[in-house]
């Protein structure tokens, strides 16, 4: 199977060669003649399995077919929205790679930066966007952006934007848009609030399935090492230290937990930066570009920081500690493993995070090996390691988050 035998343009075909592609993965196969179709979708594809390209490359193709408007300047036709800036950086790059030989603009417009600049290269003319909602919205209430024209939506990651409390202004977006458009709707994971958001907004949607829904990315060898809550700093270094690991990121849930983290790995010889929500744009960028470059060996991130974060060939994923929510255990683990790579995702757990774990080994229908490193035994609460498929899961502990946001 090649991209030309599925309907692209010679143009777009030799943009993902000169990106090194050789073959379209599952989901490019499946969804871009899809899309090239004009149909809805509905993805549950995870993370890292080639989904961007998937959904940007035939619409940069229909945006090519349907020309300019006749009259006037260019009008954004194609909008994608994203939960993150991370994301929203990473969707506009592979925009502007896959779309380098035809002649269309794009921009990608998020909070956190100066508002200007997008106003700006929006008023030049732009045929894609790529925009976080809040600044999206930002620039809709400032009259800085045309939604009227869109004719292709796509809600990346939506159920991350839900759980980051997006459901508002999402809808709010959505009441300006044509109602007449190409509606393209993608989650790593199907709560009943995306499946009522889907519901409302696609039209007999052609569904397109990679892996298990809500499985873990099969490429990821999974490990779980017990250990004491107070020893667990000791063991990652050690972990870090005498496995000679060179690209790893490391997930914290608090921010402050994730600074006081990497500067206790740099105390231990090991050198380490942490990326959060707190930190600027600029300060967020600079940090990933270093360890895109191999300059930090540990990349320390909260889940909101991780999301969107491709990073070609990460060997390794940790999590310092458990997520709150067990669908971002998925999310967290799907950062190695892309692309059809190996990779390698183990979890510290202390006792008091056995429920944690619980919920995730029924999410992902799957017992995660324990592995006991010499020294650091510790035991976890008792029945934790079962994977009990008759038992209610703990509905409390898993959606609460969201729930709450989604209410406010
Ligand atoms: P995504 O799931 O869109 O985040 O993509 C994950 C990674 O796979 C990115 O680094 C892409 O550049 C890469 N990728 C996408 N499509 C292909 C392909 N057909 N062959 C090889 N790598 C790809």
């Amino acid at each position: 199977m090649s991209f030309l035998s599925l309907g692209l343009r010679p143009e777009l075909v030799r943009a993902v060669s000169e990106k090194g592609y050789a073959t379209p993965t599952p989901i490019q196969i499946q969804a871009i003649p899809l899309i090239l179709e004009g149909r809805d979708l509905m993805g549950s594809a995870q993370t890292g399995t080639g989904k961007t390209a998937g959904f940007t490359l035939p619409i940069l193709q229909r945006l090519d077919r349907s020309g300019r408007p006749a009259k006037g300047r260019r009008a954004i036709r194609a909008l994608t929205v994203v939960p993150t800036r991370e994301l929203a950086m990473q969707v506009h790059r592979s925009v502007e790679d896959y779309g380098k030989w035809l002649h269309l603009e794009s921009a990608a417009v998020f909070g956190g930066v100066n508002i200007n600049p997008q106003k700006k290269k929006l008023a030049r003319g732009v045929d894609f966007l790529v925009a976080t909602p809040g600044r999206l919205l930002d620039l809709v209430n400032q009259d800085s952006v045309d939604l009227s024209r869109i004719e292709i939506l796509v809600l990346d990651e939506a159920d991350r934007m839900l759980d980051m409390g997006f459901i508002r202004d999402i809808r709010k977006l959505l009441a300006l848009l044509p109602r007449q458009k190409q509606t393209l709707l993608f989650s790593a994971t199907f709560s009943e609030a995306i499946k009522q958001l889907a519901g409302g907004l696609l039209h007999s949607p052609a569904l397109v399935e990679i892996g298990r829904r809500n499985g873990a990315v099969e490429s990821v060898e999974q490990l779980i090492y017990p250990v004491e809550k107070g020893r667990k700093r000791e063991l990652l270094s050690e972990l870090i230290g005498t496995n000679n690991w060179r690209q790893v990121l490391v997930f914290g849930r608090t921010k402050h937990g994730a600074n006081r983290l990497a500067k206790q790995l740099n105390t231990d010889g090991i050198s380490a930066t942490a990326i959060h929500g707190n930190k600027s744009q600029s300060a967020r960028t600079q940090a990933l570009a270093k360890f895109k470059a191999g300059k930090v060996q540990v990349l320390v991130a909260t889940d909101i920081a991780a999301r969107g974060l491709d990073i070609e060939q990460l060997p390794h994923v940790i999590n310092f500690e458990l997520p709150q929510v067990a669908e971002d255990y998925v999310h967290r683990i799907g950062r190695t493993g892309r692309a059809g790579r190996r990779g390698h995702a183990i979890s510290l757990v202390c006792y008091e995070e056995s429920g944690q774990l619980r919920d995730i080994e029924r999410l992902i229908k799957r017992e995660i090996p324990r592995q006991v490193v010499a020294g650091y035994a510790a035991e976890l609460s008792r029945g934790a390691p079962k994977v009990n498929a008759n038992k209610k899961p703990n509905k409390r502990r898993r959606r609460s988050g969201s729930r709450r946001r989604m209410a406010a």
